[in-house]
């Protein structure tokens, strides 16, 4: 069995070490100089959208041998729409970091594995597909996956973003539902430390929203920030991300390919998570690969998790904004609350309860 595995991100670097922890080594190609050669931004990692495993960093750990060290846990979520606050509280996940930051998730990963990793090599399909009996499609980009199979994109997403300096909790994220900024989108910070944070900006490339102004649209949302955490904040590096598949592939492996990560289309539609998920798959690939796994059966709850995260989202994206500040409002009952921090609840259930009546009367 001769074993390639195609970009060194989450879901590559997740089925390499798995491969290793059972005696299997990959070549595996990274296009970069290094791991995480792109932007530095932190991510989150919610326990409610996970169910069943909930904790995703003590099940990589206990069940998979992969381990992981975030940057903080959150405590505390603080929902904002045009004219309503609310917020979850309570240990809702983690934040970490990605790209270049020293404790990126991908380095991180990479400290773990003992073989090499083929740096500055980009390469393609049909070049690798004739050496190796065994390819896992793991470049993050679907387009990759285009080239070998329907890949259903639900959306493109636009993103810009920055580091920004201020006054931050490590523990507290803020995410921001409004249509004059975040058209069908949302805005969210997350802090890296107490003094600096990520603000990214993200809505779908919808022909609507294109006719829009991007800077214009950053600005209100820098404005908002500002003015919702009562600070000013400066902003540090800007980045933006264009045309950002978001979709599913058809099937998740063809002969002895098998497609992992964005490849395969770990991001759930509705608010764009996607690294438990292409961990998950790159695992679940070596599973197979080593026969220890049956790689369709074992994404089965993924792709479910994926159709309901889409129609969730095609539900929220009919809230104008008034009904966005119904659903914050709905957020501060505590009851509400309780069943959306629920653990044993699927929270995609949970919230389809409270968006799809209220996206039913636009
Ligand atoms: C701005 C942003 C914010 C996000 N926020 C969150 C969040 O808060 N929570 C969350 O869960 N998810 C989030 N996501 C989604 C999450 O980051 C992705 O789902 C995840 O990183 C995908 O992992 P991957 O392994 O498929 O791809 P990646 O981690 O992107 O890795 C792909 C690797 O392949 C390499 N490569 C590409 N082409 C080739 C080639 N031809 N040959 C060799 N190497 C190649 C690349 O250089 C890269 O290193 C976010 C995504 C973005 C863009």
């Amino acid at each position: 069995m001769k074993i390639a595995i195609m970009g060194a991100g989450l879901a590559g670097l997740s089925c390499a070490i798995t491969l290793e922890k059972h005696g299997y080594q990959a070549d595996i190609f990274e296009r970069r100089g290094m791991v995480g050669d792109r932007f530095v931004v932190a991510e989150a990692m919610f326990s409610m959208f996970h169910t069943p495993f909930n904790d995703a960093v003590k099940y990589l750990s206990e069940d998979h041998d992969i381990h992981l060290k975030p940057n903080s846990n959150i405590q505390k979520v603080h929902l904002y729409s045009k004219n309503e606050t609310s917020f979850l509280d309570g240990h809702l996940g983690f934040t970490n970091m990605r790209g270049k930051h020293p404790q990126s998730y991908e380095k991180q990963l990479a400290e773990q594995l003992k073989g090499d990793i083929q740096y500055n090599n980009y390469v393609t399909y049909d070049d690798i597909s004739k050496e190796y009996t065994h390819v896992v499609l793991a470049t993050g980009d679907a387009m990759d996956t285009e080239k070998l199979q329907p890949y259903d994109v639900a959306f493109k997403a636009s993103f810009k973003g920055a580091i920004v300096k201020g006054t931050f909790s490590k523990k507290e994220a803020h995410v921001f539902f409004n249509n004059d900024f975040a058209p069908k989108g949302m805005a969210y910070l997350i802090a890296h430390s107490n003094e600096e944070a990520s603000l990214v900006l993200v809505y779908p490339q919808y022909p609507e929203n294109e006719a829009l102004d991007k800077e214009i649209l950053w600005g209100k949302c820098v404005a908002e920030c500002c003015e919702r955490l009562g600070q000013k904040i400066t902003i540090v590096n800007e980045w933006t991300l264009e045309n950002y598949r978001i979709g599913k592939t058809e099937v998740p492996r063809i002969g002895n390919t098998f497609f992992v990560g964005n490849c395969w289309g770990a991001i759930t539609p509705v608010f764009g998570f996607g690294q438990f998920e292409s961990m998950l798959t790159g695992i679940y690939a070596a599973h197979d690969i080593i026969g220890i796994g049956d790689y369709e059966k074992l994404v089965k709850p993924l792709y479910q998790g994926y159709h309901d995260s889409l129609s969730l989202r095609r539900a929220i994206e009919k809230l104008d904004n008034k009904q966005l500040d119904r659903l914050t409002r709905a957020v501060n009952n505590s009851l509400v609350e309780t069943i959306i921090t629920n653990k044993k609840l699927s929270i995609m259930k949970v919230l389809g309860r409270l968006v799809h009546p209220l996206s039913r009367h636009t």
